[in-house]
């Protein structure tokens, strides 16, 4: 059946980021910054063909306001066929175009924006306020600080999971969710920058990434043999219903019965 909505879309604007917090992959992989251009976020969105999308937020793991033609990229919203209820930023605002952030906040495409208050960018605001952490030293955040032991679930996770499998949340009935990096590559979640590669939406429409077989093949691959996968085997987030500590959403944690946050 071809999908008519889209519950969660991150799309990378830009990939990398200028900070090296603690927890984000991107302080130990340190990718370069790359902007899409205005026309391939075009293609891109283009390739989305559904009827509607929930949520659209221009990051996934890099930081957006270091796109320069950040108006020029949110201007192609309004134009696509799809109705998007929330358009989302989230940025730690270290490095600001005013002018052209300026515009884009006149065009009153983006409904929501996040903003980081913690330090100004600077060695010394990094140190002071994330010790014992020092700038010239990555943050060692692929070591597990959180305490817990790792378990890796069985199966495949909740990233991947068809909309069908999803029955706690009434959007449509229909939870498709879609992770885009700056050069069109969809890659499987927002926990890991590549966990996997599904397909590109510079070539691919969204429904056919959806059925095709990279998306099958790596959900196999989750189901046969987890642990032997290079990301996804180190990672604890488990199938919908069993999700784990490191994940809360309000695509399965919303309900009438429960609460809205995961009980400890
Ligand atoms: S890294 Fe984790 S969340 Fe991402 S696809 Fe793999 S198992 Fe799922």
């Amino acid at each position: 059946m071809h999908p008519k909505h889209l519950y969660s879309v991150h799309f990378d604007i830009v990939h990398g980021c200028q900070l090296k917090c603690v927890g984000c992959p991107n302080s130990t992989l340190e990718p370069e910054i790359y902007r899409i251009s205005v026309d391939d976020f075009a293609r891109c969105l283009g390739n989305m063909d559904v009827e509607r999308i929930h949520s659209l937020r221009l990051f996934n793991y890099g930081e957006p306001l270091l796109h320069k033609q950040l108006s020029s990229i949110v201007a192609q919203i309004p134009k696509q066929s799809w109705k998007v209820s929330v358009v989302e930023i989230s940025t730690n605002a270290q490095k600001v175009y005013w002018d052209d952030f300026e515009e884009m906040l006149k065009l009153e495409v983006v409904t929501k924006l996040f903003v980081s208050c913690d330090g100004n960018g600077t060695p010394e605001s990094y140190e002071h306020l994330r010790p014992p952490s020092k700038w010239g030293k990555l943050p060692q955040a692929q070591e597990n600080k959180t305490g817990r032991s790792l378990t890796v679930p069985r199966g495949s996770c909740t990233f991947v999971a068809d909309a069908k499998e999803f029955d706690a949340h009434p959007w449509f009935g229909e939870i498709n969710q879609l992770y885009v990096d700056a050069d069109g590559t969809v890659v499987p979640c927002c926990m890991h920058p590549k966990a996997g590669v599904l397909g590109n939406l510079m070539t691919q429409k969204f429904s056919d990434i959806l059925v095709g077989e990279a998306r099958r093949k790596f959900k196999q691959e989750q189901t046969d043999n987890r642990v032997a996968m290079s990301v996804c085997g180190n990672c604890d987030v488990g199938p919908i219903g069993n999700e784990g500590p490191s994940f809360w959403s309000p695509i399965t944690y919303w309900s009438a019965n429960k609460s809205e946050l995961p009980e400890k």
